[in-house]
């Protein structure tokens, strides 16, 4: 299946693909939609992709459009949605789906109306060059899933229209085009007022090497290095490295303090 599909993976404990819609147990809500649709099996973005979202894990998609990356982040945005609390009044939205243009967001917005309205689950879209008072309104209301060009909704958590203290489930769509168009520091502002343990599900049509560094083994001690020196010359910063073994932050730590 994954080398029909030819789907790529890296990581450990990778859920095995689905094959068929009935694979997994999805709720009647979505499977409705789904029969609907007309869509008679998962993609392979899909059939992959849902398994590892399902369990509530990080994901980084390289996918084209055209792939079902979509329905692939917005299913499991539904599911997720469905076993948190009800919005109260003032709450933000529980899925924020950040997107580039406002092209996307649009057709984004859709996807989530389609499958999220048998569950009664409200979408809107921020974007920018658009008039800010019906998005306004429609935040106000509340909406569980928010899908947002990444300007705009800094002008309205700036003005206190919305905020994100719900927010539990994050995706970045087209996170290599929103880079090329200079959005990292906004994107920065706003995950930065997302709890960090949210889950992060990241899609791009290629891998952004603005923010990952992927390296071997091997490569690992020099660029910490590295990377510690160039950050520490930055005035007033603070770094937190994450290692997966105790000991391997003993190591670290050890290390650190004897290089000063
Ligand atoms: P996207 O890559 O999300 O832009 O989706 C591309 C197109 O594929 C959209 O028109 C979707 O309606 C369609 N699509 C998504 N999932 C499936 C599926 N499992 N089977 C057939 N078409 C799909």
């Amino acid at each position: 299946m994954k080398n029909e599909k030819e789907i790529t993976l890296r990581g450990k404990n990778i859920p095995n693909p689905i094959q068929y819609f009935t694979d997994y147990n999805f709720p009647d809500y979505v499977m409705a939609e789904i029969r609907r649709q007309g869509y008679e099996a998962p993609t392979p973005i899909q059939a992959q992709g849902w398994p590892i979202s399902l369990q509530g894990r990080d994901f980084v998609g390289i996918a084209q459009t055209g792939s079902g990356k979509t329905l692939g982040y917005i299913l499991p945005a539904i599911v997720h949605i469905n076993h948190q609390p009800y919005l109260e009044r003032g709450d933000g939205p529980i899925a924020l789906i950040l997107a580039p243009t406002r092209e996307l967001a649009q057709q984004i917005l859709t996807v989530a109306q389609d499958f999220g309205s048998s569950s009664k689950i409200r979408s809107t879209c921020v974007f920018g060059g658009a008039p800010k008072g019906p998005q306004i309104r429609d935040l106000e209301r509340g909406v569980e899933i928010c899908i947002a060009t990444p300007g705009r909704l800094i002008d309205f958590l700036e003005a206190g229209k919305t905020n994100l203290r719900r927010c539990t489930y994050l995706v970045l769509d087209e996170a290599d085009r929103m880079l090329d168009m200079g959005f990292e520091p906004q994107i920065r502002k706003i995950v930065e007022q997302i709890r960090p343990d949210r889950q992060t599900l990241m899609w791009s049509a290629t891998w952004p090497k603005e923010i990952v560094d992927v390296c071997q083994e091997m490569e690992k001690d020099t660029k910490l290095r590295q990377l510690l020196e160039e950050i520490m010359a930055e005035k007033e910063s603070k770094i937190i490295v994450f290692a997966e073994t105790k000991r391997k932050v003993d190591d670290l730590t050890r290390r650190m303090r004897r290089e000063g």
